[in-house]
């Protein structure tokens, strides 16, 4: 081989090794994009839709005036409402009022169309399970992890 163009191809080897060694450094000194997750968490958006809540009132309880909008709205079907009529009571009351969370889009229709102001989307998104019984919320569920002051807005 000629002397001149085995030297060539070592000049040009150590030019590429030298230009992928800057890279390297370059993306080295950069600061991190990732986090130690789950040490550290992003702080959600505002608007960020995590998993359906109910809002709670003054007392602790719960809104809901059991209208069923938000059943009617629903693209997953998956809200159950039990509700009954009393003498002398105005509209319905809640015997009960269940989300399913494995069926649920997370599209925030019914949050939008309750003029109650009884459900939220909270920016909580860990809700992964074991067991399917788990996804299913009811009013104390519901309410339960929106009461703890990392949930609220
Ligand atoms: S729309 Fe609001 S008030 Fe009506 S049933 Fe749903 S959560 Fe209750
Ligand atoms: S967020 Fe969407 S899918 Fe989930 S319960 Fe509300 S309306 Fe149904």
């Amino acid at each position: 081989m000629n002397v001149f163009r085995a030297l060539g191809r070592v000049i040009k080897g150590t030019w590429w090794l030298f230009v992928g060694m800057v890279t390297t450094t370059k993306h080295m000194l950069r600061r991190s994009i990732t986090i130690q997750y789950p040490r550290q968490r992003f702080e959600q958006w505002p608007r960020f839709r995590g998993r359906l809540a109910m809002v709670p009132d003054e007392e602790g309880g719960h809104k809901c005036t059991a209208c069923a909008q938000c059943l009617r709205i629903c693209p997953a079907a998956c809200i159950t409402l039990e509700r009954h009529k009393e003498e002398g009571v105005k509209g319905f009351l809640v015997d009960a009022y269940v989300v399913d969370l494995g069926l649920c889009i997370y599209c925030g229709l019914c949050v939008e169309v309750c003029n109650f102001g009884a459900l939220e989307m909270i920016p909580e998104y860990e809700i992964s399970a074991y067991d399917k019984a788990d996804f299913i919320y009811d009013i104390p569920k519901l309410l339960a992890r929106q009461l703890e002051p990392e949930f609220k807005r």
